[in-house]
């Protein structure tokens, strides 16, 4: 395992404009650069390179990331071995570290919260497409507002039902933890549960209820926390509602629609 501050140092050193600027020509465009996109056939520069942000991000195709991202991406490597790709690039030296027996339990529980995300994604789709309220309300509202087919499959929009346990019951039936469902914020800890005894499924309850979802993703695309949107018209209820800070999702580092990063939410993440 890669000591936590030789990764600090690699990613310091990995300026991204130097990282990027070994496969492409950048060009300088008030703060940022602008080159071809790498990913993508382009005749006209629309990769943007952020050095302020340290992320680069294509308007054409919708990659975007860090620079560990970039050479994973272009590399076709893991996360450690674009550390290693850049860790040698920047000649740092990596004294390998036995991995403890407490971080491979964090490691792995940090694994279950993704598979529980994953889950609730499909579930909040399967439930927009397959049930009658969702169709009608969540589809329905999505199509009103003019989101294509594929808008809404790509970037997996879902619904949740009125019901306010049904994707912690049917969850738990598919045998996902209610601990789980609890540290990733889908469901609510009732104020019956006991502190100290384990977490059963009578003592929790679904975080969104009635919602269109939209689920947000890390850089690598994978499901981190959800934004739900009320849409029936209750004063009393907050309009949005957004996953807590939890394990995956570092909220003060993620932004919207980052690994998308495409029509029709492009406005709302330009760097400028
Ligand atoms: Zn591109």
């Amino acid at each position: 395992m890669i000591p936590k501050d030789t990764i600090d140092k690699i990613i310091d050193a990995a300026r991204i404009e130097d990282v990027v600027g070994d496969f492409i020509t950048l060009k300088k465009r008030g703060a940022n650069f602008l080159g071809l996109c790498p990913f993508h056939g382009e005749k006209t520069p629309s990769f943007t390179v952020s050095p302020a942000k340290g992320i680069y991000k294509c308007f054409g195709c919708g990659k975007a990331g860090t620079s560990v991202n970039f050479i994973m991406d272009s590399q076709q490597l893991s996360y450690p071995e674009a550390l290693r790709w850049l860790a040698k690039k920047y000649s740092i030296e990596i004294v390998e570290r036995e991995i403890s027996v407490e971080e491979r339990a964090a490691q792995t529980e940090k694994e279950s919260l993704y598979i529980v995300m994953q889950y609730a994604q499909r579930y909040f789709t399967d439930n927009m497409y397959n049930n009658d309220m969702g169709r009608s309300i969540g589809l329905g509202y999505f199509v009103e507002r003019g989101f294509s087919q594929d808008i809404i499959k790509k970037f997996q929009l879902g619904y949740s039902s009125e019901d306010k346990y049904a994707l912690s019951r049917e969850a738990v039936k598919n045998s996902y933890k209610p601990e789980y469902l609890v540290k990733t914020g889908l469901s609510i800890l009732s104020n019956q549960h006991v502190e100290g005894t384990p977490i059963t499924e009578k003592d929790i309850f679904d975080r969104y209820q009635n919602r269109v979802m939209f689920p947000i993703h890390d850089v690598g695309g994978r499901v981190i926390g959800f934004g739900g949107r009320i849409l029936g018209s209750d004063k009393k209820m907050a309009k949005y509602i957004n996953s807590p800070q939890t394990d995956i999702y570092d909220k003060s580092k993620v932004l919207y629609g980052l690994w998308f990063a495409k029509k029709p939410f492009r406005k709302k993440i330009m760097y400028s």
